[in-house]
């Protein structure tokens, strides 16, 4: 049996992207509605919070108006929760080839699975949302194995449920540090995608021999899977 398991977050659509986007409207309407900044201020003031709370923190706006203002300021808080949650909704749309990919994999009797590092709940709406979850035969996130990518627990524990060896199956994801990485120190083939190498990642993979697949984008795992 052969196996492909994904990653997520910009790997199969731009979470970043609308992230971004969506974080830009709800400043915009939380200065519109009296936060006394401007846009790009607080955005980045936005932004260092999330950085310094984790992006599954679910409190930034109340942190950003605490900051701001000395005090928490609910309707503030509420008008960026509910824009941030209605702009990213609205704009969640898959990278243009992911659908033709996972289907064109199937085709080729590939067993798919997601190997993500995220709260399982959050992961699976985001699926469920996409329309995707019945692609998928397998989904792990980092808070079920306990381990986030690239520990090779979360790997061992995907490969398991899926009952695949190591060998017959390939990774592919977006960040090299984590689902590359992870995935080459258990045995797994890896692609890299919607990413490029750096100079130190190149000179990591040259000393151990690795000859690492980049794609662009997902349109060209069909020349090579
Ligand atoms: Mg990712």
């Amino acid at each position: 049996m052969k196996a492909v398991f994904f990653d997520i977050d910009d790997t199969l659509y731009d979470t970043s992207g609308f992230a971004a986007l969506a974080r830009r409207a709800a400043i915009n309407v939380m200065i519109d509605a009296g936060l006394p900044l401007e846009s790009d201020e607080a955005y980045k003031l936005l932004r260092e919070i999330i950085k310094e709370k984790g992006s599954n923190y679910d409190k930034h706006f109340n942190v950003l108006t605490k900051r701001v203002f000395g005090e928490e300021k609910p309707r503030l808080i509420a008008l960026g929760m509910i824009t941030y949650h209605n702009v990213k909704f609205a704009l969640l749309r898959l990278f243009p080839e992911t659908m033709s990919t996972l289907i064109y994999l199937k085709s080729q009797g590939y067993h798919l699975g997601v190997i993500s590092n995220g709260i399982t709940i959050k992961q699976w709406e985001k699926l469920i949302r996409l329309g995707l979850h019945h692609f998928f035969d397998e989904i792990i996130t980092s808070e079920e194995a306990g381990a986030e990518k690239p520990d090779e627990i979360i790997f061992k524990q995907a490969l398991d449920r899926m009952g695949c060896k190591a060998g017959n199956s390939i990774m592919i994801g977006n960040k090299f540090s984590e689902d590359i990485k992870g995935a080459l120190n258990v045995g797994m083939e890896a692609i890299l995608v919607n990413s490029e190498l750096t100079e130190e990642e190149r000179i990591y993979l040259e000393e151990k021999k690795i000859k690492l697949e980049v794609l662009p984008n997902l349109q060209n795992i069909k020349k090579i899977l």
